[in-house]
């Protein structure tokens, strides 16, 4: 039976102005892919202007759902490349694993992913986490620029719920109040400060007073959180962790005095037992680290001392023998065990040779068919030499047929050069990205140690896709769920002693 795909294209707003990504190239190297490796094109779905950071894209969730609803049909998704779908490692992977429930599986067009086999299968693991670092790189050199606009007291990004921008001459915006949610969030801080209201009380009040967000959807507990504690509101803006606050060059919503009135209420309901957000940078491992005892993961806690207080790590359970640890030991113990599982230069050398020799055997066979295509196109060559000679010199066939041929042999030649630069693609592929993920590797410790908690939680799950059980004597892997893939295997085959698997889905956004 022969095999059904879909195409996804997708072009970013700020790629539209670039060469060689057109949409139209995209879906014509993805419609003669299909067509070499006898796929049937079931439909071609086309995102325009949207980034692959996320996999919150309209175009792409329709594809997603099409699939879902003809999934004993369609086998595959075809794409130019891995990053038009996505440049986020864990997205790429709850992708994958919700297309695997439906047997289908994703294909790039231009990049040498071998169907299933082992080294087809780490490559799209490195490919995928490469891709993501490479966005990382991305974001950060617009860091510096983002980081100046804010030294000056700017708001960059978007303002926050209460504010909007508005363009002053020389096209430059500055923050006003909003005034239909300004007063909604001095309500908010107010009622908070009191100290007699829980955030979701006040949150319900307010929604059913008329507080919604722009997009006129209610806040989310989420962001009602945010807002809570971002000091914007009170007239600061953050210009880096080590720089810390300025002055904003806007009218603040609520007063300092209220800000830290509302910060001190939340965190004494936040030791009180509360839950904490996942997002809170003083606990990076909250969640990721499992509890040795009982399996559930570690949360954060601060913990109050005879002076001042004191951040730890407990185990949920309350009943569990664990109890807690000191966010210092945990976190050293976690660099050793980052730095001790970093393979070392001879493993990685060795690992690396075998998977270049293995991929030296696919190149020649890639070699093998590069040398029909020429065949191929020399045969084409004569072909197209006889045909002028029987129309010409013979006169054995009239216009017309000599036309129909001459444009037959046309569309074939183009087919084979088409071909011919896809099974070329691939050749530099292999070296470069293995140079890439053993750079990602070997600095791995450090880029934790320096990063903030995106860049620390985005190492723990690109190493440990699985996450870590914590004993308090020694650290276990838990292995990874599906079809995730640690790039850590790819070097280290010693450290695949894994602990039994745990359930972890991961979630899909709807
Ligand atoms: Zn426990």
């Amino acid at each position: 039976m022969a095999e059904v795909a879909v195409i996804y294209c997708r072009v970013s707003t700020a790629e539209q102005a670039q060469e060689g990504i057109s949409l139209e190239a995209q879906e014509a190297c993805c419609r003669a892919f299909c067509q070499k490796n006898g796929i049937k094109v079931q439909g071609v779905f086309v995102e325009r202007g949207e980034s692959a950071r996320t996999t919150n894209r309209p175009i792409l969730q329709e594809m997603l759902s099409f699939c879902g609803k003809k999934r004993k049909l369609i086998t595959k998704i075809v794409v130019y490349k891995i990053d038009r779908l996505s440049r986020n490692k864990n997205s790429y992977f709850a992708m994958q694993v919700y297309l695997k429930k439906y047997e289908i599986s994703i294909k790039s067009a231009t990049e040498p992913l071998g169907d299933d086999s082992p080294v087809g299968r780490l490559l799209e693991g490195i490919l995928a986490s490469v891709s993501e670092f490479e966005s990382d790189l991305v974001s950060q050199r617009t860091k510096l620029s983002m980081q100046q606009a804010r030294s000056s007291g700017r708001i960059v990004h978007s303002a926050p719920v209460g504010y909007m921008m508005r363009k002053i001459e020389g096209g430059k915006s500055i923050a006003v109040h909003d005034p239909q949610r300004a007063p909604f969030v001095l309500k908010a801080f107010k009622m908070i400060a009191s100290g007699d209201y829980s955030q979701a009380y006040v949150r319900r009040l307010l929604t059913c007073e008329g507080f919604l967000t722009r997009k006129s959807n209610p806040v989310s507990g989420q962001t009602f959180r945010r807002i809570l504690s971002n000091r914007t509101y009170a007239g600061w803006i953050k210009v880096s962790d080590e720089i810390g606050y300025v002055r904003g060059d806007f009218e603040p919503i609520v007063s300092d005095k209220l800000f830290l009135r509302v910060q001190k209420t939340l965190e004494e309901k936040r030791c009180r037992g509360a839950r904490l957000t996942l997002d809170n940078p003083d606990f990076p491992l909250r969640g990721f680290v499992k509890c040795g005892c009982c399996g559930l993961p570690l949360t954060g806690c601060w913990s109050k001392g005879n002076t001042k207080k004191y951040p730890y790590y407990r185990c949920r359970s309350k009943s569990c023998s664990f109890g807690s640890i000191r966010k210092e030991h945990l976190e050293t113990s976690f660099m050793d065990y980052l730095r001790n599982s970093i393979p070392g230069s001879e493993e990685v050398e060795v690992s690396r040779a075998t998977l270049l020799e293995q991929w030296g055997r696919e190149q020649s066979a890639r070699e093998e068919e590069g040398t029909s295509l020429l065949v191929q196109l020399e045969s084409i060559q004569q072909d197209r030499q006889k045909l002028r000679k029987a129309f010409i010199y013979d006169a054995a066939i009239d216009r017309s047929t000599y036309e129909e041929e001459t444009e037959r042999l046309a569309r074939l030649e183009l087919g084979i050069r088409d071909q011919m630069e896809q099974t070329s693609n691939g050749t530099e592929y292999l070296p470069e990205l293995l140079d890439k993920a053993i750079t990602v590797i070997s600095t791995v410790a450090s880029t934790w140690y320096e990063g903030n908690l995106d860049t620390r939680r985005k190492v723990q799950y690109t190493l440990f896709p699985g996450g870590l059980t914590y004993t308090k004597s020694h650290w276990v892997r838990t292995p990874p769920s599906g079809s995730q893939i640690c790039i850590y295997d790819l070097f280290s085959p010693s450290l695949s002693c894994l602990a039994t698997p745990t359930g972890i889905e991961p979630v899909l956004p709807a």
